[in-house]
């Protein structure tokens, strides 16, 4: 434990797949973790299975879509640890699966309240913070999703592409303020919200292993991998950029 010794990280959807693995990474590096979902079962077990391994991590309950829950959200990280070093703003669902003309409101008005209000609502808080003490990292998941078409899911294509459009803002709004900010743009990932996919349409899961040239789906493990890079000092002069973790998906 060297990258993160002794700092305060932020993880949301920290409950479940990538947002879990990527929790448990930063605490085996040493960081104090403040684990976030708006699954409090789920977030609690992230929690208490870095407490089982010695690490440090506290569960804060928090619907990203609601500002006075991240509000208070961050002030408990603060309240907490002192200060918020890193923050992974993870937390994002997917549930379309029709073309365009055959979306309804309420699903647009869902994705976009959790996956762009929320990281929005995020970054708006945490970055104060980071103002406040002088500095930080800021990593954000989008997808593939964020950087090219996504047939069947066009309102999670613009979910994506609306995080990617933020975090290039905010990197060059807030770089003169020690502030880093970067997106994760995942491919197909073996997740609980992939498996809901498949078991949706089985018939779709050989395929999509098939749209990565490395010819599988991609382990929640691989982009919390990365998202613990960009938040280290390794990727000190990385700044609005959108890194593809995507077995070459999005290369071809
Ligand atoms: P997951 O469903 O396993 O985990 C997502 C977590 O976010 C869950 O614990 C859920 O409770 C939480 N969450 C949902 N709405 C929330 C809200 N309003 N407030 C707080 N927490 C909330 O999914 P995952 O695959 O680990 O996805 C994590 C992120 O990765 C998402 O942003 C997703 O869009 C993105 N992503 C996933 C894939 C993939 O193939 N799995 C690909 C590209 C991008």
């Amino acid at each position: 434990a060297i990258a993160f010794d002794g700092k305060a990280v932020l993880v949301t959807g920290a409950a479940s797949g990538i947002g879990r693995a990527a929790a448990l990474s930063f605490a085996r590096e040493g960081a104090r973790v403040a684990v976030s979902d708006v699954d409090a079962a789920g977030g609690e077990e992230t929690a208490a299975t870095i407490r089982q391994a010695g690490g440090e991590a506290v569960f804060i309950r928090a619907d990203v879509s609601k500002s006075l829950d991240v509000q208070a959200l961050v002030a408990g990280v603060v309240e907490r640890y002192g200060r918020l070093d890193c923050a992974f703003n993870n937390a994002g669902i997917e549930i379309e699966h029709r073309p365009l003309a055959e979306a309804d409101e309420a699903t647009f008005d869902r994705i976009m309240n959790v996956n762009v209000k929320g990281v929005w609502l995020c970054m708006k808080y945490e970055i104060t913070q980071m103002l406040a003490q002088g500095g930080g990292v800021i990593v954000n998941t989008a997808s593939v999703a964020g950087l090219v078409g996504a047939p069947t899911q066009p309102i999670y294509a613009a979910s994506k592409h609306a995080v990617v459009g933020m975090t290039r803002t905010a990197a060059a709004e807030y770089g003169r303020a020690g502030i880093r900010i970067n997106a994760v743009c995942p491919g197909i990932i073996r997740t609980p919200m992939m498996d809901r996919a498949i078991e949706r349409e089985p018939r779709r899961a050989k395929a999509m292993e098939k749209v990565h040239p490395i010819g599988r789906l991609g382990e929640a493990q691989e982009i919390a991998n990365a998202a613990l890079w960009l938040c280290s000092d390794s990727a000190s002069f990385v700044t609005g950029h959108q890194l593809a973790v995507d077995g070459g998906l999005t290369a071809i």
